[in-house]
């Protein structure tokens, strides 16, 4: 097998076995993006004397101690919108072309003190407003499944690059979708934890009350390995939580799955629609009790979503001046000059857009009409979640109405873009944790199968997602 194939518990074992070294490994990595990225374009930047300096002290590690963390040597990528010490962190906006990470995030210190190795930032919609990569202000990236498609978004190019072995495992960031229809699009398993579960502090803020940095991988025991090295209580974050990660194992017998009647409706593709319905049918066949579920309030979760996000965004983004932070156009006849001309040089069409949106939705006059009645509808659709939680263990429903689709088909209409998130969005309003798992193809495009648990059952969502990987192989 081509070490490149090798998942996370894999190249440990190697390692365990002095089979291969870290160095090793990640030398074949970077020859594999130096070969194939020109063509994908999942990275942003390659840190290659990080990566090779990280893996010459893994095999430090390796070499001296019988009992090492299962992410040591393991090459990983990592979303540009978190921060590397050192390294440049775009967002993939103009407006941070040329911005090095003064710290680490607090995610990236968990990966470095496990041993982890960096091969590089990836490419993203800026600062997270897309389902693309196509509005990052540098690249496309494209599906390693089909060229001709996009890879999904904002967290594409992490999602490629695992598709493509341009790394074993990746970190992405989900606001609204971003890791789980990336991870769908590509084939990968990718997990939006509960908001708070993970530290958000070092990860460039698109809507601060719905972010969240979770991990893809190749398989659900591999993602399950990244999240627990990442999650937990953060001094550094006020919004993170100390929670326990059990290891309890779920059985399919007697599980509760909900099958929300509103996510199989108008839009969704037939052929999504199959492969979802036979993975349910998996589960039921192998002793899971379907149980039909409404969540009335989803219709408008995306019209609150695209309300919410955009003034969270335009306040977040206010701090981009030229002055404070990011680019700058200091050639200005007077200070309100430079603001103007810096923030219309650093942003692109789609962060003007969020900010005007999300500016408007929060002036006075406007903001009890639009952003206070978001947020209680918002309570709405909590609610939903809450009570149909009562009756089932997990969900299941597609990530994605339709597979991957083609690079430029929706780019010139950004309410069609928008409607790409109508399954994934609910989750991150309500702060709900959701995992990506692939259960299918059409043709060569990877589906991918959404699993939602309550609260801090990660544990739950994980173990269910290794089951139905098993059945679904
Ligand atoms: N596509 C959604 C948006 O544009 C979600 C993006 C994300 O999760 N960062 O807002």
């Amino acid at each position: 097998m081509d070490i490149l194939d090798l998942t996370i518990t894999q190249l440990h074992d190697g390692f365990v076995k002095k089979q291969f070294t870290s160095v090793e490994v990640t030398k074949a990595y970077l020859d594999n993006i130096k070969k194939t990225d020109s063509e994908i374009g999942a990275y942003l930047s390659v840190t290659e004397d990080l990566a090779l300096a990280q893996a010459k002290k893994a095999d430090k590690i390796i070499a001296s101690k019988k009992d090492f963390p299962s992410l040591t040597g393991v090459p990983c990528s990592i979303k540009d919108a978190i921060l590397v010490e050192g390294e440049k962190c775009t967002a993939g906006s103009k407006m941070l072309e040329n911005y090095i990470a003064p710290y680490d995030a607090t995610v990236i210190k968990n990966l470095k003190n496990n041993g982890a190795v960096i091969l590089g930032k990836t490419n993203m919609d800026p600062f997270g407003f897309g389902s693309s990569t196509e509005n990052s202000a540098f690249k496309v990236t494209k599906n390693p499944h089909d060229k001709t498609r996009v890879a999904g978004g904002s967290s594409g190019g992490s999602a490629a690059s695992i598709a493509a072995n341009e790394a074993c495992y990746a970190l992405g960031e989900d606001t609204g979708g971003s890791i789980r229809q990336p991870s769908s699009f590509c084939g990968v398993v990718g997990l939006k934890p509960t908001y708070g579960a993970v530290s958000r502090h070092g990860v460039f803020a698109y809507g601060s009350s719905l972010d969240q940095i979770g991990p893809m991988a190749k398989t659900v025991e591999d993602a399950k390995i990244i999240f627990k090295v990442i999650f937990g209580k953060d001094p550094l974050d006020a919004t993170s939580v100390d929670y326990k990660f059990s290891n309890q194992e779920s059985s399919m017998k007697g599980m509760r799955i909900g099958v929300p009647k509103e996510y199989f409706a108008k839009g969704l593709d037939p052929e999504v629609e199959k492969i979802i319905k036979n993975a349910i049918n998996r589960a039921k066949e192998n002793g899971a009790k379907i149980v039909d579920i409404s969540l009335p309030n989803l219709k408008f979760a995306l019209a609150c979503y695209y309300v919410i996000a955009p003034s969270e965004a335009s306040a977040n983004l206010a701090r981009f001046d030229g002055i404070k932070y990011g680019l700058s156009e200091q050639a200005g006849k007077d200070l309100l000059d430079v603001y103007v001309k810096s923030r219309g040089k650093g942003f692109g069409a789609e962060e003007k857009r969020r900010i005007m949106i999300g500016t408007y939705a929060l002036s006075s006059g406007y903001y009890d009409a639009y952003y206070k009645k978001a947020e209680e509808v918002r309570q709405l659709i909590k609610q939903d979640f809450q009570n149909v939680f009562e009756k089932v263990d997990v969900i299941f429903c597609p990530v994605s109405p339709v597979p991957a689709f083609k690079i430029g088909e929706k780019a010139d209409d950004p309410l069609l873009m928008y409607l790409a998130d109508i399954y994934t969005i609910s989750l991150n309003l309500a702060g709900l944790p959701g995992l990506s798992l692939p259960a299918g193809k059409i043709d060569k495009l990877p589906v991918g199968l959404q699993i939602i648990g309550n609260y801090f059952e990660e544990n739950k969502i994980l173990s269910v997602a290794g089951l139905m990987e098993k059945m679904l192989l």
